[in-house]
This record gives structure tokens, C-alpha cells and sequence, in this order.
């Protein structure tokens, strides 16, 4: 344990993450390579809480944008998410990592309520706990969720996993090649600078917990590690 710069994580994948190529659902060739990555930081003795997204599969603003009621929609990604995470349950228990998947809109059959002391006892115990469900409040978002949990089970980081972007740039790299990488940022910077990192609501939570992220491109095998053992290979994220 004595390398490891992070013994408590969040690990926040996104909806996007779990879809691979297709942009939609989910692809099981992802989350078999996720269940690796996350298995070799599991190895190093780190405690590993999951929080995951649902935009692969709903998100609630779309919903509302094609005429639905707001939180109506925001419940069905809030399902979404719990979809997610069974299948990176699924993903974990065929590498032989145990986990427990906790969810904070009840669902007795397919999950355990969420249950702060719980989620702790588990991770103290070597599982790993996937967070579904979101806040499991309509409004809110599966980053700011990340922020809250990590907050909750007191993380020394927020992992934020992206999907083949290798950390937070001055503009999208895509679309402007004069684009620069930030290799440390502040929270701060990222509300004046209007970074496109997390939500508002999202970063001033992790500002106000003072809990680091960092950003990091989930899709190169040995990522997770590597910034687990503390190298900046991504963008890190002072509160
Ligand atoms: N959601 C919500 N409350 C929460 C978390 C999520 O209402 O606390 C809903 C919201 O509609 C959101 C969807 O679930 O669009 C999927 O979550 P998110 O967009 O954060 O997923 P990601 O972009 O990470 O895949």
C-alpha cells in the first residue's frame, strides 16, 4: 500500500463510457475492460467506490426537451444508472472482485438501499460499492452524485474516467487544434474559465469538500493505476 497516493476512491463512469463505439447501451467488451482495470487498483489494497452515469442509455433533459415533464425524465436516467451498474456488477464478479451495488431509490430485489455506514463497512471490508441511482433526486446529475458520495464516505479523490479524453483542454481539441491541455487546475478556474469538467452544481459541491478530481482517459489500458499511484497523467482538480 505504501505507493498508493489514494486509498479511498470514487470512480465516476460516465453513461458514454460504458457504450463504447456505438455511442448507446452497453458493449460488453467495455465493461469486461473496465472490470480489469478496476481489478488491478483493487489488487493494490485501495477502496473503490463506483459511482455511474446513465446518459448511454436516458437523460432527463432530453426527455423534457422533447416535451416531457422534467423530473419524470430525470427519474428514468436514474434507472438507467442502475442498469449500468448491475452490469459492472456483472463485469467485477466474473474477475472474482466482490461488490455490493447500493442504490438510493429503493429496489430490494436487485439492489441494497443506499446506507452511508454500510457502504463504508463494505469498502472497509475489500468490496467494491457501485453507487446507483443517482442522488436519487430529479435535477441533479451522476457528477454531482460522484461529488456527494465521496464527500459521505470521506474519498481522498474523485476519479472522473473519460471516454478516450485525456484531461480537461482551454477548448475542444476536436474542433480547435490550437487547444492546450491543463495538467492542474483549481475549481475556482474551472467555474470562471467555464470548463467543461462537471456541472456547476457538481463543482462547487467538490470546491466546498475540498476533495481533489482528477481527469483521465478510462480507454488506455493501466490508466486507473497510474493515477492511483499518484502520476499526473491526466488533468488534476484542486478543490
Ligand atoms: N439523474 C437525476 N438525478 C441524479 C442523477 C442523475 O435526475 O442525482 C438523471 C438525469 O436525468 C441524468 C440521468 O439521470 O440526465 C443520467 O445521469 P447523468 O446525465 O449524470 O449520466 P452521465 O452523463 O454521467 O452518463
Amino acid at each position: 500500500m505504501s505507493q498508493v497516493k489514494y486509498k479511498r476512491i470514487i470512480l465516476k463512469i460516465s453513461g458514454e463510457a460504458l457504450a463504447g463505439d456505438e455511442g448507446q447501451g452497453i458493449n460488453p467488451t467495455v465493461i469486461a475492460h473496465l472490470a480489469k482495470e478496476i481489478k488491478s487498483v483493487h489488487d493494490l489494497g485501495v477502496q473503490i467506490g463506483i459511482v455511474c452515469g446513465g446518459g448511454n442509455m436516458w437523460r432527463g433533459e432530453t426527455g423534457a426537451k422533447l416535451g416531457m415533464e422534467r423530473a419524470q425524465a430525470d427519474y428514468m436516467g436514474m434507472l438507467a444508472t442502475i442498469m449500468n451498474g448491475l452490469a459492472l456488477q456483472d463485469g467485477l464478479e466474473h474477475v472474482g472482485v466482490p461488490t455490493r451495488l447500493q442504490t438510493s431509490i429503493e429496489m430490494r430485489q436487485v439492489a441494497e438501499p443506499y446506507i452511508r455506514r454500510k457502504a463504508i463497512r463494505h469498502l472497509e471490508k475489500g468490496r467494491v460499492v457501485i453507487f446507483g441511482g443517482g442522488t436519487g433526486n430529479p435535477y441533479f446529475s451522476t457528477d454531482t452524485t460522484a461529488a456527494l458520495r465521496a464527500a459521505e464516505i470521506g474519498a481522498d479523490v474523485i476519479l472522473m474516467a473519460k471516454n478516450g479524453v485525456d484531461g480537461v483542454y482551454s477548448a475542444d481539441p476536436k474542433l480547435d487544434p490550437s487547444a492546450t491541455k491543463y495538467s492542474e487546475l483549481t475549481q475556482l478556474d474551472v467555474i470562471a474559465k467555464n470548463l467543461k469538467v462537471m456541472d456547476r452544481t457538481a463543482s462547487s459541491l467538490s470546491m466546498d469538500t475540498d476533495i481533489p478530481l482528477v481527469v483521465f482517459n478510462v480507454n488506455t489500458p493501466g490508466n486507473i493505476k497510474k493515477v492511483v499511484l499518484g502520476e499526473n497523467i491526466g488533468t488534476v482538480i484542486e478543490g
